[in-house]
Formats: structure tokens, C-alpha cells, sequence
């Protein structure tokens, strides 16, 4: 781990293996199993390193940011084949693009550092009301494993930039980019700046969550570890932001059964991504006139996709993180598959070309899917698209709500009054219209209901996220 400028290893000497999700027997590094002394440690240093950083000028913090994208764009395959390895992501489709998105998550955080300002009030002749936007202090971030160096950039610059100390947690499954990130900001900021931990969320992640030492934690993961660290930073008035779990509804209209479409919801499925994404556009709302037209084109296109070692150019599929969320997808398929009315559009399974000892898994699309199923309701995080079709719009509308999720959304219409009409009236924290991608640096996001509270990646999410309010009255003369 890296703390305080050194790199060190837990107080409890104990270690996490982690294991390649391309081969279940590969062990492909040991990092420490941080607890609550590891907490203690890497606070302390972010606290000491807080008062100098916090006091430069905004373009000094600035100019080390921009080093620090510098020296990670340099890096850039090298952060992508360490993605691949550990996360199962595909080198092409996921990993390049997660870690040049960072590069351009420093550069965007550095640009906007210095709009981290103040209001004065008109507060007449012989007074000078002003307002201050201080940062929070030391900032906690929790990082899932399903893309680390890309929800590190939604984190980690943005604090640093309004002037907080940063200790950043690893997923136990996916530490190893994050640990590189470490070395390479080390290169550019002050000791005790960013301080990167690593082992499990029982342990160093409840520790940091419970310090006093920590102004805010920043967690990005499941809905249900996200409600206890809300209950806990809340019970001593930590702030918080979460940025949890999603179930996002994909909507087609009956004039958009094109092929750009196509590629665009398969976009939006995050197939590419083993649809391990919280924004992953998992149920499919058709337009009646279009399902059967439509569905076929998708499953010719979905048949294209190579399911391969994610390290490979060719590969547009990975692996699934590991054998507990191999299983976990069988149960849902499983599950779905049980239904009354359930139909299998496209199976990938027995023409899957390779397998164990990766933890490879192709594409699935069921149709005819009941909104209210589980595989409808609950988050899989595999590649399980449900294709629910529908004739009305406000039906539509209604199905895509009723979810305790709103993360995401898409809707496809050539008809623009339709489209962004039902845009505003999903309950998601963003709506994409004709475009099924994935997040655009400078964007606010984050989720409603149970996706979670507050913004990052945009200048407002850096503001809201990351500073405090000052008010502070002269009276002059
Ligand atoms: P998870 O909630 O199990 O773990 C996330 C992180 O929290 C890990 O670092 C883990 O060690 C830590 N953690 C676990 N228990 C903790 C505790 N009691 N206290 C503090 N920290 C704890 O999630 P995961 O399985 O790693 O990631 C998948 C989930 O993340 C999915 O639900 C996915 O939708 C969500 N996710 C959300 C976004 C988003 O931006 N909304 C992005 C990516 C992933």
C-alpha cells in the first residue's frame, strides 16, 4: 500500500491474494489485508499532508495534476494490460478506453480547479459579505472492481483539485491499477496527498468509514454495502456520496429498428463490458411493431462479438470478475429461465470458444420478460439482456420506473418531442437519447432512488462533492 509517501505493508503483516479472472489458478499478487491501524495510519498522513496542500493556489494544485496526466498517458498500455489482467475487462473495447478516460478525468478536474470560487453580496456601503468554498479535508474513496481506474478519475482529481487529502481504497479483487495509480501520482504530489489501502471491505473499508478523521467518503458499489456506509458516515455527520447500483431501461420506439440503433443499444448493454456496469441498459423495452425485427438484427450482431482473453486486441468480451459472480449470473439465468412465457432470443453459451480456467461467460438475451421478474428487478452484473416489449408510451415510462433504481437510462426515437419527453419523466440520473455510451468527462452523474445521492465527474459534482461553504461578513472602515 501506499501511505504517507512509502510504500508499506499492513500492521497485521496478512496479505490478500488476488487471482486473474483469466485463470481461476493464477494468483497474480498478494497486497496487504489493511484493518482499523492501516485506517489510522493512512488518515494521519492524509491529515499532516492536508494543511500545505489545501493552502496552495489553485494553479499550483493544478500544475501537478496535469503532471500526473502526463505521466499516466504515458503509461497508458501498460495501465491497460494491468486492467485486463486484473479486472477481466477487454484490452480494446474496455480497458484503453477506462484508463484514457482517466487521463482525461486529471485533465478535466486540473482545468476546473480554478473555478472553485466564491460569491460577494451586495451587502451595501461599509460591508464586505463573501463566501469561500473550502474543501472537506480528508476525503475516504471506496472503489468497486469492476472498472477502478475509471471511477478512481470520477474521485480522485476532483478532490485533490479543491484542495482535500485523499485515502483511496482498492477493490479486493481488482488492486492492482489502483496501486500503480499510486505510484505514479507519488511521482507529482506531496506526501500524504492521495494514500492508496488495500484488503477488505469488512476491515479497511468499515475502518475509514467509521474514522473521525474522515471528512467524507466517497463510495462507489452496491446498493447494499452503500445503506450501511451512508447509516455510518451519518451517524457522526461524515458526509456522503454514493454511487451505487442501477437496473437501467433501454427504450426503442417503433421508427428506430436501424442499424445504428443497434449498435447503439448494444453499446448500452455493456456486453463489452461482461455488462459488469452500473449503467448497464439491462431491460430492453421494444416497440411491439419492432421486437421481432429489431431482436433479430440484435442477436445477428450480438453472435459477431468475440468472447476472449481480455489481454487479447481481438476480444470484444472478457471474463466475469470471479467464480462468485460466475455463479451468481447462472442463478439468474437459471431463474429466468423458469418463468411461464419466458423465450431465449440468443444463447451464447454452447458456442462459447473458451472457458474455464477463465471465468468467461458469452451474452444472453431473454424475451418476453415480465417487468416484475427478478431478472427484471435485480442487478445481475452479467451479460443477461431481458426484452420486455411494450405499445404505449406511458407504459413505457411507467415499466422503466418501476425499479428501486435510477441510475441510467436510454431512449431511442426519431420522433425528438417523444424522446425527450419520455427522457424527463425517467426517474434516472441521466438520460441518454439516440446514444448508448458511456460517460462523457465534465458530465454530472450519479443516481436517483436506490442508485444513490450526489454527483461526481462534473465540475457542479466536484463543488457540491467536494468543498464546503464559508460565509464570511466584514464590516469595513
Ligand atoms: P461492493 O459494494 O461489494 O464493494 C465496493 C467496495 O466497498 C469494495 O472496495 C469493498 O471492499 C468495499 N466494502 C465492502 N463492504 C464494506 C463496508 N462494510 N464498509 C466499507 N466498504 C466496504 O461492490 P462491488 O461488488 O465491488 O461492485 C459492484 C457494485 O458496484 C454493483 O452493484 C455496481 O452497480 C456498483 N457500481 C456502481 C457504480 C456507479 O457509479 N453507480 C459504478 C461501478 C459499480
Amino acid at each position: 500500500m501506499h501511505i504517507g509517501g512509502e510504500w508499506v505493508a499492513a500492521a497485521s503483516g496478512q496479505t490478500v491474494e488476488v487471482i486473474t479472472p483469466t485463470d481461476r489458478n493464477q494468483v497474480i499478487a498478494s497486497t496487504p489485508r489493511a484493518g482499523a491501524e492501516d485506517a489510522d495510519r493512512a488518515v494521519r498522513a492524509a491529515r499532516e499532508a492536508f494543511p500545505a496542500w489545501a493552502a496552495l493556489p489553485a494553479t499550483e494544485r493544478q500544475r501537478a495534476l496535469l503532471r500526473v496526466a502526463d505521466d499516466l498517458e504515458a503509461n497508458i498500455d501498460h495501465l491497460a494490460t494491468l486492467t485486463a489482467l486484473d479486472t477481466g475487462n477487454a484490452i480494446r473495447t474496455q480497458a484503453r478506453p477506462e484508463a484514457t478516460n482517466l487521463v482525461a478525468c486529471f485533465r478535466y478536474f486540473a482545468g476546473v480547479s480554478t473555478e472553485v470560487k466564491g460569491t460577494v453580496l451586495p451587502a451595501g456601503e461599509g460591508q464586505l459579505h463573501y463566501t469561500r468554498r473550502q474543501p472537506l479535508g480528508v476525503v475516504a474513496g471506496i472503489l468497486p472492481w469492476n472498472s477502478p481506474l475509471m471511477i478512481a478519475g470520477f474521485k480522485v482529481p476532483g478532490a485533490l483539485a479543491a484542495g482535500n487529502t485523499m485515502v483511496l481504497k482498492a477493490a479486493e479483487d481488482a488492486p492492482l491499477t489502483i496501486l500503480e495509480l499510486a505510484r505514479i501520482c507519488a511521482e507529482h504530489l506531496p506526501p500524504g496527498v492521495l494514500n492508496v489501502v488495500t484488503g477488505y471491505g469488512a476491515e479497511i473499508g468499515d475502518a475509514l468509514v467509521q474514522h473521525p478523521g474522515v471528512d467524507k467518503v466517497s463510495f462507489t458499489g452496491s446498493t447494499a454495502v452503500g445503506l450501511q456506509v451512508a447509516a455510518k458516515a451519518g451517524a457522526r455527520l461524515a458526509h456522503s456520496s454514493l454511487e451505487l447500483g442501477g437496473k437501467s431501461p433501454c427504450i426503442v420506439d417503433a421508427d428506430s429498428c436501424t442499424d445504428e440503433v443497434i449498435e447503439q443499444v448494444l453499446l448500452a448493454s455493456r456486453f463489452a463490458r461482461q455488462s459488469q456496469s452500473c449503467t448497464t441498459g439491462s431491460r430492453l423495452f421494444l416497440h411491439e411493431q419492432i421486437h421481432d425485427e429489431f431482436l433479430d438484427k440484435l442477436v445477428a450482431r450480438t453472435k459477431q462479438l468475440v468472447v476472449g482473453d481480455p489481454r487479447e486486441e481481438a476480444s470484444d468480451i472478457g471474463c466475469i470478475i470471479n467464480a462468485k459472480q460466475w455463479d451468481r449470473v447462472q442463478g439468474y439465468i437459471d431463474d429466468g429461465l423458469a418463468q411461464d412465457g419466458v423465450e431465449v432470443a440468443y444463447d451464447g453459451r454452447p458456442a462459447l470458444q473458451v472457458g474455464p480456467p477463465g471465468f468467461y461467460h458469452a451474452p444472453m438475451i431473454l424475451t418476453q420478460v415480465s417487468n416484475d421478474w427478478r431478472i427484471a428487478r435485480e442487478e445481475i452484473f452479467g451479460p443477461v439482456l431481458s426484452v420486455i416489449p411494450w405499445t404505449e408510451v406511458d407504459d413505457a415510462v411507467a415499466m422503466a420506473n418501476d425499479s428501486h433504481y435510477g441510475l441510467a437510462a436510454f431512449v431511442f426515437s426519431q420522433n425528438l418531442d417523444r424522446a425527450l419527453g419520455m427522457a424527463h419523466r425517467i426517474d434516472s440520473g441521466w438520460v441518454q437519447v439516440n446514444q448508448g455510451g458511456g460517460q462523457v468527462v465534465g458530465q454530472s452523474y450519479g443516481g436517483m432512488k436506490n442508485s444513490g445521492i450526489g454527483r461526481e465527474l462534473s465540475l457542479e459534482g466536484m463543488l457540491e462533492g467536494f468543498t464546503q461553504i464559508k460565509q464570511v461578513n466584514v464590516k469595513l472602515g
